[in-house]
C-alpha cells in the first residue's frame, strides 16, 4: 500500500525554491544538483520530457536564482554550447538534531555546505525544553546571518524514536519519542513559521550520507548509527526507506540474547544493550546525557585507553551481528557507520572488527565504509532531510 501520510510541514512561503515546486521543476533540479554542469540536451535524454520542456523550465529555474549557465569547454573545432549548474547559494536549510539533552543546529546550502552551526542547551528534558532551545538556535543564526534568513527553505528535526508507539519509557536517555507527537510538531511549526519536517535520526543520517556524504555513489546502502543508542537507516533503490511510522531500521531493538538485559522497549536482550554508546558508558561509570562524555570517549579513543579498547573486543561480536543482520536483509552495496559517537570511536571499532565475517554475496572487504560523524553529523543529516524534500525523489516519476 501507498504511504500516504506525511510528515508535517506546514506554511509555505518565501524562498525560490518553494516556488519551483512543480514534480518536473523538482526532478529537473534534481538532475542538476547531481550531474551537472549538464546541458539541456543532456538533461532531456536523462529525463525523457522534450527539449522544449527542458528550454521552459531550465529558463525558468533561471530566473528564480536557483541555476546558473556557464560555456561548456569546447571540443574540437564547434561552438562552446551551454551548460547549467546548481546555484548552491540559492536555498538554505536549518538541520537540528535535538535530543533530551541539547538541540545541534546546522545551516547548510544546497550542497551541503555548512553556513553556520551552534548548540543550545535544554532547559528541561521535555518536548517543552525542546522547543524552546530550537527556537533560541534560529534566531541564534537571525543574530548573525538575518539577510540570509529569507533564503531558508525549510527546517529538518532529527530526534530518537521509536516514534508513535505507547511501549517506550520516556526515562530512557536512548529515544526522545514524545518530542515527535504531532501536537507537539504542530505548536513548534507555528513558532517557527518555517516547513518542518521530523526523521528519525538514523534515518536522517542516511539521507544525509545519500545527498552530501560518502552514499553519493550508491543506490543502495545502511546506515548505521552511533549516537547514545543504536540505530539504522536505509537508502533503497535510491530513496530512503522510512517504514509505516518512520520508525524502520530500529535495529537496536533486535533480539541478539534471549533472556538477555532489560530493555526500555520493554523486551529483554536488544543489540543496544551490548552495542551502543550508553552501553559503554554503562561500562565505564560514564553518564550518556552529560554533554562532555562524547569528548571524553574521544580522548580515550586517542590514547587507545585500555578499559575502551576491551570494551570494543567484547562488542565485536555484536557489532557483526548488526552487520550481518543488516546485510542478509538487505543486501546493501556498503554498510556506512556514523553518527553522533566520535569520529575516533568509530574507526577504532571498524579495526577491531576486522576480519569480518562473509556477506551472503561473498564480499569480504571494502563494504564497511566511516561515514560522517561527531556531534554535528545528525544535523547535517536533518537538513538534507529538509533539502531533499524539495527535490524529487525519482526520476522514474516525471509527469510528462
Ligand atoms: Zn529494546
Amino acid at each position: 500500500m501507498k504511504n500516504t501520510k506525511k510528515s508535517p510541514s506546514f506554511r509555505t512561503s518565501g524562498t525560490n525554491l518553494r516556488r519551483a515546486k512543480t514534480h518536473n521543476h523538482s526532478v529537473v533540479l534534481e538532475v542538476i544538483r547531481t550531474q551537472g554542469p549538464i546541458s539541456r540536451t543532456e538533461i532531456s535524454r536523462v529525463t525523457s520530457l522534450s527539449r522544449q520542456t527542458i528550454q521552459n523550465i531550465v529558463a525558468q529555474l533561471d530566473a528564480l536564482d536557483l541555476i546558473r549557465m556557464k560555456a561548456s569547454k569546447v571540443v574540437g573545432r564547434g561552438h562552446p554550447g551551454m551548460e547549467v549548474i546548481l546555484n548552491a547559494d540559492a536555498a538554505l536549510s536549518f538541520g537540528i538534531h535535538v535530543d533530551k539533552t541539547r538541540a545541534t543546529a546546522v545551516v547548510c546550502n544546497l550542497e551541503g555546505v555548512q553556513i553556520w552551526g551552534g548548540t543550545n542547551n535544554l532547559a528541561s528534558a521535555t518536548p517543552e525544553g525542546a522547543n524552546a532551545a530550537i527556537l533560541d538556535a534560529v534566531q541564534d543564526f537571525r543574530k548573525e546571518f538575518d539577510a540570509l534568513y529569507p533564503k531558508v527553505a525549510g527546517c529538518g528535526i532529527a530526534a530518537a524514536g521509536p516514534f508513535d508507539t505507547g511501549s517506550v519509557s520516556e526515562k530512557e536517555p536512548t529515544n526522545f519519542h514524545e518530542f515527535g507527537t504531532e501536537e507537539n510538531l504542530r505548536r513548534l511549526s507555528d513558532q517557527l513559521a518555517l516547513p518542518i519536517v521530523l526523521e528519525n535520526d538514523a534515518t536522517a543520517a542516511a539521507v544525509g550520507e545519500s545527498f552530501y556524504g560518502s552514499g553519493r555513489e550508491f543506490e543502495n546502502f545502511a546506515f548505521l548509527q552511533f549516537g547514545v543508542g543504536l540505530g539504522s537507516g536505509f537508502f533503497l533503490n535510491g530513496d530512503q526507506y522510512r517504514g509505516t511510522k518512520g520508525n524502520a531500521g530500529e535495529i537496536g531493538h533486535v533480539i541478539v540474547e534471549l533472556g538477555g538485559e532489560h530493555c526500555s522497549c520493554g523486551n529483554t536482550g536488544c543489540l543496544e544493550r551490548y552495542l551502543s554508546i550508553d552501553a559503554l558508558c554503562r561500562h565505564l561509570g560514564l553518564s550518556p546525557d552529560d554533554s562532555h562524555t562524547f569528548d571524553h570517549i574521544s580522548s580515550l579513543a586517542a590514547e587507545r585507553d585500555p578499559a575502551l579498547i576491551s570494551w570494543i573486543e567484547g562488542a565485536v561480536p555484536r557489532f557483526h551481528q548488526a552487520l550481518n543482520i543488516l546485510e542478509a536483509m538487505l543486501d546493501p552495496e556498503v554498510i556506512i557507520v556514523g553518527g553522533t559517537a566520535p569520529e575516533n570511536f568509530l574507526d577504532l571499532l571498524i579495526e577491531k572488527g576486522a576480519p569480518y565475517p562473509r556477506s551472503l554475496s561473498g564480499k569480504l572487504n571494502g563494504r564497511i565504509l566511516r561515514g560522517t560523524a561527531g556531534h554535528q553529523s545528525i544535523a547535517m543529516g536533518a537538513s538534507a532531510v529538509s533539502m531533499s524534500a524539495h527535490f524529487a525523489p525519482s526520476v522514474s516519476q516525471l509527469v510528462l
